[in-house]
């Protein structure tokens, strides 16, 4: 094996529990600052959501429509101000609950000494991940990462710059897991046939489906569903999902039924029993930059 393509969110860590415990202190904060009840400011949260088809839109309190009333005047730079404390009651939390799962980091930095070349393969958009690979301190460990396109607007800080980093190659929205061409892309960006490729993922319905159609070795990262139903819920409550991505997700279920992965591994290091040998050749990449 020469190219193993992970998925991020609940492969390498737990994305839902972070995210919704980061979310429900912020919107407690929230419901106090501007003397609302925290169910107008799920609301709220999730339409501006909605409006960017994104979960994750960053500074999404400032385009709240509360916000807008209490303090119209507000330019974007005052309103990092004025809502520090939500703000900084997020960043608190994630710093407590975004934790990679247990032996990620060892498992990625003796793949890559074996000579396997590791790309990321996430349907979060490209900054938002990348920033969440630093914080991890694993960013290093990655050749690139392919994310979904989105547009972003403007920082509200003035001054503020991407730090660049990992490569992210953009993927057209209408190419989402579980799309087995995509991947076959992937690999053949990569410069390996998807028989010397390993996928691993925790979604069956997305990650090992569309990697058993690609051909490509479909490791199921079994441990990714073990959030709560309350921090699932959390997400939910704020998600962009239409009804017609919950059709869709229902949909996928039903194709999926009976897929199975080539492997099941109760944590990532096993990854190592299933890739075990260096790449023979060095891999020439083709790295095609996009931010
Ligand atoms: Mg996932």
């Amino acid at each position: 094996m020469r190219l193993l393509v992970t998925d991020l969110d609940n492969t390498l860590y737990d994305w839902v529990t972070a995210f919704a415990r980061s979310i429900r202190p912020m919107v407690t904060e929230l419901a106090a600052l501007l003397r609302i009840d925290e169910d107008t400011v799920y609301a709220e949260l999730k339409s501006v959501h909605r409006r960017h088809h994104n979960s994750e839109h960053p500074f999404a309190v400032l385009e709240l429509d509360s916000v807008a009333r209490a303090f119209p005047a507000a330019t974007p730079v005052e309103l990092l101000t004025l809502l520090e404390r939500p703000l900084a009651a997020f960043n608190a939390a994630r710093a407590t609950w975004l934790r990679l799962y247990e032996g990620v980091s060892d498992t990625l930095g003796a793949l890559r000494a074996r000579g396997v070349v590791i790309v990321g393969h996430t349907e979060a958009i490209g900054p938002t991940a990348r920033q969440r690979l630093r914080l991890l301190g694993i960013e290093h460990h990655f050749a690139g990462v392919y994310c979904l396109a989105n547009a972003l607007g403007p920082h509200p800080s003035p001054g503020w710059q991407d730090k660049g980093g990992v490569p992210l190659h953009v993927v057209p929205r209408e190419e989402r897991k579980p799309n087995p061409a995509l991947l076959r892309d992937i690999c053949a960006s990569e410069l390996a046939r998807p028989e010397e490729a390993v996928y691993v993922g925790d979604s069956l319905t997305r990650d090992i489906w569309m990697a058993r159609r690609a051909g490509v070795c479909a490791v199921w990262a079994r441990y990714g569903r073990g959030y709560t139903d309350e921090d699932w819920a959390t997400v939910v409550r704020v998600s962009h999902w239409t009804p017609e991505d919950v059709r869709r997700e229902a949909r996928l279920r039903v194709s999926a039924t009976g897929v199975s992965p080539d492997h099941a591994i109760a944590g990532f290091g096993e990854l190592l029993g299933i890739v075990p040998t260096a790449a023979a050749r060095p891999v020439r990449r083709r790295v095609r930059k996009v931010g």
